[in-house]
């Protein structure tokens, strides 16, 4: 259920109505900027309760265990603006492109050079914190690697976005990131989600590789309901039978939510493929698709990378790829940015 109010100054509104959940014992939490009380879906008002409330405040009650999220509650697009022509949801296609992880500085800086100088972008992607499956693999350089990051901003003045794995780390990953990337296996942590929608920043939410649409969309909720409206999701890849591509990309899904949901949509063929040699054709699929942004992981030694070393591309194929999905997004009536 979500509770609105239209007047111009809601506070007397919101303190009544969260006065009347109190009195009746219904959880609920207040979204800030919006004026929106939202309670769990199973609580409802009674039609009497609703009809006694000021003309002011309109309840709507949704079948659904989601609702934020969808079309359903905001028809219009979100539109998440970072500054600087940084824009998801409206006509551009945002590239966020880096490694995998930050390794070094030197790697860092060489990555950033590069993304700026040749093509003048303005995202830079790497994990400081990385969600490895294996105790045994690099598991990111932690602070040192958002330090790292930080430089990376004050040198080439690039956006950062960045994972976190979990809440120990948030505040520290919050303070450098422009937008924090809750991951594929994070998705399903909904301590870590529930902190996210209380920072003021972006939250990037990669669908879990097992997440149903209505499992990722709900997971956004979780942040939404805490008051944070900037979510950009980012389907991946989901787990298919075939063994020889990582995961498979979504595109149906794609499709799905950028009709069902009004939240910018990114598409990661690097993660979904999994292999340097077909990202650049699932990219150029996924541009195709016109949506708001694309994560694309490079390296400038690929096969010296330590982590995602198999799909890391390197500055040439960078460069090819590049110069492909331009045209593509253009096409799709989207400005490569
Ligand atoms: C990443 O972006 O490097 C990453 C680990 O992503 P995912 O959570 O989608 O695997
Ligand atoms: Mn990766």
């Amino acid at each position: 259920m979500i509770i609105q109010f239209t007047e111009e100054n809601p506070e007397q509104n919101l303190r009544q109505v969260e006065q009347l959940l109190s009195d009746r014992e219904i959880a609920f939490s207040t979204v800030p900027g919006a004026s929106v009380i939202v309670t769990a879906a199973a609580d409802r008002l009674d039609q009497a309760t609703i009809n006694g409330l000021p003309a002011t405040v309109s309840v709507r009650q949704f079948d659904n265990d989601y609702q934020l999220s969808t079309r359903d509650y905001q028809n219009a697009n979100t539109v998440v603006d970072l500054g600087d022509g940084v824009i998801f949801g409206d006509s551009r296609t945002v590239f966020a492109v880096g490694p995998c992880a930050v390794e070094s500085e030197s790697q860092a800086m060489k990555t950033a050079e590069f993304l700026t100088e040749e093509f003048g972008l303005k995202l830079f992607r790497a994990g400081a914190f990385k969600p490895r499956t294996s105790p045994y693999s690099f598991q990111g350089l932690g602070e040192e690697g958002l330090r790292i990051l930080d430089k990376v901003r004050s040198e080439f003045g690039m956006k950062i976005i960045t994972e976190v794995k979990d809440t120990t780390h948030l505040d520290a990953v919050a303070e450098v990131a422009d937008i924090v990337q809750v991951g594929t296996k994070a998705m399903y942590n909904p301590a870590l989600l529930i902190k996210c929608g209380q920072l003021q920043k972006p939250i990037c939410l990669k669908r879990g590789f097992m997440a149903t649409v209505k499992e990722f969309l709900q997971a956004a909720d979780f942040i939404m309901s805490q008051g944070n409206m900037d979510v950009i999701l980012c389907e991946r890849g989901i787990r298919s039978f075939e063994p020889q591509t990582r995961f498979c990309l979504d595109i149906c899904a794609a499709a799905l939510v950028q009709t069902t949901s009004h939240l910018p949509l990114m598409l990661d063929p690097s993660h979904a493929m999994g292999y340097a040699a077909q990202v650049p054709a699932v990219a150029r699929a996924a541009a195709g698709m016109g949506v708001d942004s694309l994560m694309i992981e490079i390296h400038p030694d690929p096969p010296t990378a330590l982590s995602d070393k198999s799909q890391a591309l390197s500055f040439e194929q960078f460069r090819n790829l590049y110069s492909a999905i331009k045209p593509i997004c253009q096409a799709a009536g989207r400005n490569l940015v």
